[in-house]
């Protein structure tokens, strides 16, 4: 069996999403890049993951938000546009990422992989500004895990 990872489109306009296991119209994706599920896997994943940060106790310290929020963009990443099934990271190993690089928590920045296709915990992760993330992201669908390393290298904050 094919790692769903590497499933290419099909003709006549169909993806995979690999929560459906099956390849549907790609308009049923997000539009402007690769896309590992379609929109509905990507909301009921999408409450899921808010469904675990709202559980945790609600706090006014804007560091500790502001580092939930970014592991939530990460997250969802790591689903929708690397593909992976499990993200061994938490929230406080990202603030300790935060710590090590210098830099105060805050939605505009992001965390991407150092290897996309390597073990994705806090020792594959680097935080980098959001537009180079989005780019970052498209590279990676487009053209691949090497194009990616390459851009990485040129975009890595401080
Ligand atoms: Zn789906």
């Amino acid at each position: 069996m094919v790692s769903p990872r590497h499933v290419p489109d099909a003709p006549g306009g169909l993806r995979y999403c690999r929560e459906c296991h099956a390849f549907i119209p790609v308009d049923r994706f997000y539009n402007g890049r690769r896309r590992y599920i379609c929109k509905s896997h990507f909301s009921v994943k999408l409450a899921k993951i808010d469904k675990t940060i709202m559980d945790k106790s609600v706090t006014n310290d804007k560091p500790v938000m502001d580092v939930r929020r970014v592991w939530r963009y990460f997250w969802l990443d790591s689903k929708a546009c690397f593909g992976q099934k499990k993200v061994g990271m938490t929230t406080n190993e990202v603030h300790q990422l935060f710590d090590r690089k210098n830099l105060i928590p805050g939605v505009e920045w992001r965390l991407v992989p150092l290897d996309p296709v390597g073990e994705w915990g806090v020792g594959n992760m680097t935080i980098v500004s959001k537009a180079a993330r989005k780019s970052l992201v498209r590279v990676y669908s487009n053209e691949g895990v090497n194009s990616y390393k390459a851009m990485l290298n040129t975009v890595v904050a401080a």
